[in-house]
């Protein structure tokens, strides 16, 4: 397979890589992640929001393996809280937090708070080992649960209460959730997109000019 036909999703996760080659399956192209790779060094996620911290880790690591790159970031924005935990969604109960951790965190912070608006955020990048990025983002409103319920999903999925389905982010099936979560909609818009996107990555890949043969 050309260089050109494959894609890197810019995480270790399963999980999201499955979800992601799921969406695709139909379009002519590889997508690999970085387990396909070997040892590369991690990016530091210390941007102040989503979307420069997906720029950075697609753009990263496009640069490192000279292929298009797609990376996500995303995470739970609660209003009673100014924003947080917002970009630091992921750490919020410390590095080694586990979910329930993080949720409990969360629900006592919230003690008490009459206001519960929420919402998921997720940004998409997709850059090119040169630098420019296409931006796919995309938002659900939700409240905090006064306490945990359901045990799907992952991260802050039981205390997300989402009011036009009556349950929790962790009551849904996955199905569920990917049709109206921040992730699923940042996907499928790119997903619609899909084929003007194949044609931008292949505008923007360098032409690799040592390899080039110029005809005399
Ligand atoms: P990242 O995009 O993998 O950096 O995720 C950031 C963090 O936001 C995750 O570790 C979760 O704690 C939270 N988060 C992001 N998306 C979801 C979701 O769909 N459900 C629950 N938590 C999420």
């Amino acid at each position: 397979m050309q260089n050109l036909n494959i894609l890197v999703i810019a995480t270790r996760n399963k999980g999201k890589t499955a979800e992601i080659r799921d969406l695709f399956e139909d379009f002519p192209f590889g997508i690999k992640n970085l387990e396909d790779f070997g040892p590369i060094p991690p990016v530091e996620e210390d941007g102040s929001t989503f979307d420069e911290n997906a720029y950075k880790k697609a753009s990263f690591t496009a640069k490192i393996l000279g292929l298009p790159a797609l990376a996500d970031d995303s995470g739970l924005i609660v209003e009673a809280l100014g924003g947080a935990p917002g970009v630091r969604s992921a750490r919020y109960a410390g590095e080694n937090a586990s979910d329930e951790q993080r949720c409990a965190r969360l629900l006592k912070e919230m003690e008490g708070q009459t206001n519960r608006k929420a919402a998921f955020e997720c940004v998409i990048s997709i850059a090119v080992p040169t630098g420019p990025a296409l931006t796919y983002e995309a938002r659900v409103e939700g409240l905090i649960a006064e306490k945990p319920a359901g045990s799907n999903g992952f991260g802050y999925d039981s205390i997300f209460y989402y009011p036009p389905l009556k349950k929790t982010f962790a009551e849904l099936t996955r199905n569920e959730k990917n049709r109206v979560s921040h992730r699923g909609k940042a996907l499928n818009e790119l997903r619609d997109e899909f084929k003007k996107v194949l044609t931008w990555i292949d505008q923007h890949m360098p032409v690799m000019e040592k390899f080039v043969h110029h005809e005399k």
